[in-house]
């Protein structure tokens, strides 16, 4: 595990009475720059975004940098990178009042979800951004993301208690809760939204936080980590027409655990008996079903139509308001922890971390 920052710094960090925060660089748009032989947009040197953000040096807080050796862009994002998140994190939590990673754009909601169920108990910010358009670009959003994102997490109540102890993503004027995030658009800036929770922060002349929708640690217990991801789990989107073979090439893939269940408006599937049958085998083999809805926003009620009902029967469980991102990261997280099937089923359907309305 390589030291993000040196002993001395973060020794000076927690002895500093100014706020100290960890600035960690993953990759993705908002570090880029245009190669400029072949037009393509290329990772640069973390050193560079210091450069090109000099209102960074203003702020009275300390701020130290943990940079990926390579950046990465986010569709490259693993299970391990989340786990080398975790650590840093870990490792530097008692030295820093918060945490911002900076991320490309395409993944950051799996990795604010699965950072969420990996750090429990969190009584700290940890704050996703990054941006549309390169930092060194003249109409980036890249500058008010960093330096918002900044300000959040080193944010303080009055009982001098952090202001949002949660895994957040910060994006264009809004701070949402992680786990609740996807992103919705592919050029504006406005790229991220949260349908089933209100934002916890809005931002225009001054940072707004809903302090009332804000989840604080359990203060007797202590942080948390866990490390454990298990990735084979698998995404089952319906739609009419949908073939027998394709079903039961999924449900058959190797190794296969867990399904999260894209399912129609409030949950329903399709009655067909074949389909039924599929699913009832696979819950037998112990694979575990998830329901969704392909709705943007809204909840899975199941039993409210009868085309719930056979979903109902087979143990599917619901994932309430879960997003896609959310219930996938948290089915990899549970049965990461090699649970007994009936103890997953019972934590997918309860709200661990903010994550689902019940
Ligand atoms: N492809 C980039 C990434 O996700 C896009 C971005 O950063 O917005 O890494």
């Amino acid at each position: 595990m390589p030291e993000p920052v040196s002993n001395k710094e973060r020794e000076s960090a927690m002895r500093s009475h100014r706020p100290a925060v960890l600035l960690i660089y993953t990759g993705g748009t908002i570090g880029m720059v245009k190669n400029e032989e072949t037009g393509a947009l290329e990772n640069f040197n973390f050193d560079r975004l210091i450069e090109e953000v000099p209102e960074l040096r203003r702020f009275d807080y300390r701020i130290s940098t943990y940079t990926f050796n390579p950046p990465i862009d986010s569709s490259d994002m693993s299970i391990d990178h989340w786990a080398k998140l975790v650590r840093i994190i870990n490792f530097n939590y008692n030295f820093f009042d918060g945490f911002v990673i900076l991320h490309g754009t395409d993944t950051m909601s799996y990795t604010a979800s699965a950072l969420s169920f990996m750090l429990e108990n969190l009584g700290k910010p940890v704050i996703l951004t990054g941006s549309q358009l390169p930092i060194g670009m003249l109409r980036t959003d890249g500058k008010e993301n960093l330096i918002t994102a900044i300000e959040i997490a080193a944010a303080k109540r009055q009982d001098g208690s952090p202001m949002v102890p949660e895994v957040c993503i910060y994006f264009k004027d809004k701070l949402l809760r992680g786990n609740r995030t996807t992103k919705i658009h592919a050029d504006r800036f406005n790229a991220f939204r949260s349908f089933n929770y209100p934002p916890l922060a809005t931002v225009g002349i001054n940072i707004e936080y809903n302090e009332s929708l804000i989840r604080r640690p359990d203060t007797d217990k202590s942080f948390k980590v866990h490390l454990l991801v298990d990735p084979n789990v698998t995404v089952l989107t319906l739609f009419p027409g949908i073939t027998q073979s394709l079903v039961h090439s999924v449900l058959h893939i190797p190794g296969l655990r867990a399904v999260v269940l894209r399912t129609f408006g409030a949950g329903n599937a399709p009655q067909l008996a074949w389909f039924k049958q599929e699913l009832k085998e696979a819950a037998d083999r112990g694979i575990l079903f998830v329901n969704i809805t392909q709705c943007q926003a809204g909840s899975v009620q199941m039993g409210l139509y009868e085309t719930s009902l056979p979903l109902i029967e087979a143990g599917v469980v619901s994932g309430y308001d879960s997003t896609p991102e959310c219930a996938i990261t948290k089915l990899m997280f549970l049965i990461g922890h090699n649970l007994p099937i009936e103890e997953v089923r019972m934590l997918m359907n309860s709200n661990l971390r903010g994550e689902i309305t019940k």
